[in-house]
Parts: C-alpha cells; structure tokens; sequence
C-alpha cells in the first residue's frame, strides 16, 4: 500500500471530512476556490509579516519548494548555540511535515513555539491546528518548553509610527495542546489509510460548514433549481431535509415548514408567482421628497495602515448618493477617496454635504448608520451633522423583506438577489470589474498601492464608481417598485 505524506492543512482537512481530504489530494480540479478565499490568504500574509517585525532578530527559513533543504536548514539553525529566532522552520516526523510561524530558542536551548492567526480570539480549532505542529516538533526530537497561540488584539490602536507593540494577544496553549497528542498517532494512521483508500462514503452535513467552508460543497451537495439550504434561517434543519430525500424546496411538504417567513418564501416558490404586499406603498408614500439614496464602501486591515485606526476596524473610502425629487428629476453624488491617504475625514464632510438637511434618507443594510456612528464618535466637531444623517436613515432592505419576494430571489433579500427580479438590465452580473463588496476593497486595495500604474489606476477607478453607482440606482428601482408595484421612468 502507497504510504501517504500528510502536512498540517491535509491533516485538518481529514478531521473536517475524510471525503475532504481525499479530493484535495486525488481530485483536487473538483475544488471551487472563491474570492473571499483569495483574500483571506492575502490577509494571513500580511498578519504574518506583522508578526515577524515582532521578533527583529528572525531569521526566516525560506524554500517553500525544496522542502527537504528546508529541513536542513532549520537543524543546521537549532544545533547552533545561543538564542534564536526561527520562520517557518520545517521539522517531518511520523510521515507528517509542518511549518512553524515562530520558533524561539533561548540560551539554554529550550524551544517556544508561536502558531500566529490572523483572528480576534482563539477558536477551538486553533487546538487541533497547533497540536500537529508541536506534536510533529516534538516527535523530531525537540521538547517544547512553550506553546503558544498569537491572535490579532482588536483593541489595539496604530498611532501611525510604524510601531505595531500590541498588536498580537500571545495565550499559553500549551495543556489544550498536549491534551491531544495521544490522539496524534490514531489520527495520523487513519488519515493515511483514507489516502490510500477509494473515496470516502460521507453523508453530506454540518462538516461542509465548520469550522471552515469545505472547496468541495459545489461537488458534493445535490443540485436543485430552489435547493433547501436557501430556506431563510434554515440552520441545522437543512441536513432533515435533505436526510429526508428533499433537495429542492418544491418537493418539501408544507407540514415540513416551520417559519412564517420560510412558509411565504416556500408558498412563492411553489406557486413561481412573485408577491407584493400593500403595505410597503403605505410606508414609502409617507416618506416624502427629497428622497436620498446613500450607500457606502468600506475597507479593513488586519494590520492597520492608518494612524488612529485599530484592527479590522471598517473604514469609509467612497459612497455614492441619488437624490430623487418628487417629478422623478434624479442627480448623483459620488466621492472616491483614492490617494492612500486616510480617508475618513474627508468621507465624512463629503457625505454631510451630498446628504443634504430634509428628506428620507434611503440605505440598503444598518451598516450605514454603524458607519455613520463610528464617523461621529472619531470626529466630535462633525458629530451633529453626521448624527442628523443618521435620525433621516430609512432602512429598505427591512421595508422589502416585509413586503416583497420572487422565486429569483432565492430566499436571499440582499439587494444584488432582489434587483434582478425588478431591473434585469441593472442586474450586478452585468458590471464588468466589480460586482461585490469584496471585490470592491479589492480593488481599493489595488488603486491606492503606490505601484499601480496610471491606466490601470483610472480602470480601477471608473469600476469602483460604477459598482458603488449600482448600488444606489438599484435602491431607487426597488423603492419605486415597493411604492408603486412597477418601474417607473427614470428621469435625470
Ligand atoms: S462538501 Fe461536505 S461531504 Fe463533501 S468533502 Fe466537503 S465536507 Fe466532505
């Protein structure tokens, strides 16, 4: 039998799901990569790199390919005397080869093991992650005085003098950590024999989920035209259902529903006719003219850029604003702050001025009024304007999800699920650069880079626009149609 090579990730993919592991490993084409995927590395990376200036004596082992040189590169470091600081030190024993963040040698030898994560607080899978590390180190033969798990401190606040002391929590992980070791070798031999094995038979279930989104869902999960799991709230239910032989939301009986709003949204998908309710009309006919429809895009770092910004903290960089007049005459504000400077102030004073004094003031999400409140307690001079903003806020998304659904929707009231069913020609899909939330900071990222070229830059720039333009044209279209049960006629 072909003896298997396992590495930390393979071994935690196993203990998600087998079935995981073993199509990482033989099929791994199956594999459907996203982009918040994508960025979540990008944002290891940089967390990473924080936690290496924290140890400026570091010496960093490199050869990610050669993995045997590697090896040696990290013993030739550790029978050296003195004390040391290692990244990425590679160690391979029992068949299993693993990497370390951070590896600290004091004077008199003994070894501290650093495992750096780039969330707020230790998960429970933290444990199981650090445990294949230290097991593997120590079964190469170095004893660990130290285990300890590094994770991003979200108070802490960069006062922009590129002293980052602070920005990691370190907690001593070490019991949970040993507390596992004697289920190492078990884990090791099965996950080994899985590999050798033919497919797993696993039942698709609460594993496709936790702790991480399994790339393999798109191949595993039965295809539907309305599949169960977009039943609002389903939860856990789901896996009834499906247990039950039901995969698409048609051939559930209604005795099977348990929510009213999952009833209405079953009900609609049954019968394929959308529904409109009166009540949205009542409560957008009192609403008034000027009406504005404001809409922001935020962006956040692990390791913040900014002074006076923490952590992961979302910071306002562009938003656009419809103004819509009783006769239908329809203008645009929009602000893009693009020259990598912080640009929270200038946000602000922008969106006090575009957001004008009178008149509902039309969002998709609380998010806006959490920015809005964050805005105002960061700059107490503007806190009155902002917070008479904030007193206009009319939350849309709320007034739709009371009153209106179409089986398009998918049992999803985010406005890219709504928008196709009222304007399809303004449907996102159709936005060539951008057409999400994370793309957008994405592209954020990319246009204030100082290395970006010009052209590209301006590329950027016009994609951000349009997407965050689509954003609020696409408000305006679903207000009108709650309000009036049909388009109407743009004016500008
Ligand atoms: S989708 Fe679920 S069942 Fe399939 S491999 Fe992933 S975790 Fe396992």
């Amino acid at each position: 039998m072909r003896e298997y090579r396992l590495s930390k990730s393979k071994i935690l993919s196993g203990r998600q799901c087998p079935k995981r592991l073993y199509l990482e490993v033989h099929r791994p084409e199956l594999a459907e990569l996203d982009e918040s995927r994508e960025a979540a590395f990008t944002t290891g990376h940089k967390v990473g790199e924080a936690a290496r200036r924290q140890f400026p004596e570091g010496v960093l082992i490199e050869h990610q390919e050669n993995l045997g040189q590697a090896l040696r590169e990290t013993e030739a470091h550790l029978v050296c005397k003195g004390s040391l600081t290692l990244f990425e030190a590679a160690f391979r024993a029992e068949g299993v080869l693993v990497r370390c963040d951070v590896l600290r040698k004091n004077k008199t030898g003994k070894l501290s093991l650093i495992e750096i994560k780039s969330s707020t607080e230790p998960k429970p899978e933290h444990d199981l992650d650090v445990a294949v590390q230290a097991w593997v180190v120590e079964r190469a033969g170095h004893q660990l005085r130290e285990i300890q798990l590094g994770y991003i401190n979200r108070d802490f606040l960069y006062r922009g003098d590129g002293d980052y002391a602070g920005l990691f929590v370190y907690q001593d992980i070490r019991q949970a950590v040993r507390a596992l070791f004697p289920e190492m070798p078990g884990i090791v031999r099965e996950l080994k024999r899985i590999l050798a094995g033919r497919t797993p038979n696993i039942a698709i279930g609460k594993q496709c989920f936790e702790p991480y989104e399994c790339p393999f869902v798109h191949h595993c999960w039965p295809r539907a035209d309305y599949p169960v799991i977009n039943l609002p709230r389903i939860g856990d239910k789901v896996y009834e259902l499906l247990a039950g032989g039901y995969a698409d939301l048609r051939e559930v009986p209604p005795e099977r529903i348990r929510t009213d709003v999952q009833k209405w949204v079953h009900r609609i998908t049954c019968s394929g006719k959308p529904e409109l309710k009166p009540d949205a009309r009542a409560a957008l006919e009192e609403l008034g003219y000027p009406r504005y429809y404001l809409d922001f895009e935020t962006v956040s770092f692990a390791v913040p850029i900014w002074a006076e910004t923490r952590p992961y903290e979302a910071l306002p960089f562009q938003f656009s604003c419809h103004v819509e007049q009783q006769d239908g005459h329809l203008s645009n504000t929009e602000f893009l702050h693009d020259d990598g400077t912080p640009p929270m102030r200038a946000f602000a004073e922008a969106v006090i001025k575009a957001a004008g004094r009178r008149g509902p003031v039309l969002v998709y999400s609380p998010y806006e009024k959490r920015i809005l409140n964050a805005l105002a307690e960061r700059f107490p001079d503007l806190k009155k304007p902002l917070s008479a903003i904030t007193a206009r806020l009319v939350d849309l998304c709320a007034l739709t999800r009371k009153s209106y659904y179409h089986p398009a929707m998918q049992g999803s009231w985010s406005i890219k699920s709504v928008l196709p069913t009222i304007a399809p020609e303004l449907d996102y899909q159709n936005l060539e650069e951008i057409r999400e939330g994370g793309a957008a900071s994405a592209a954020y990222l990319e246009l204030i880079a100082g290395e970006t070229a010009a052209e590209h830059r301006q590329t950027l720039r016009q994609a951000l626009l349009q997407y965050c333009e689509r954003d609020t044209l696409a408000m305006l279209e679903v207000a009108r149609f709650l309000q009036h049960g049909k388009r109407r006629k743009r004016s500008a």
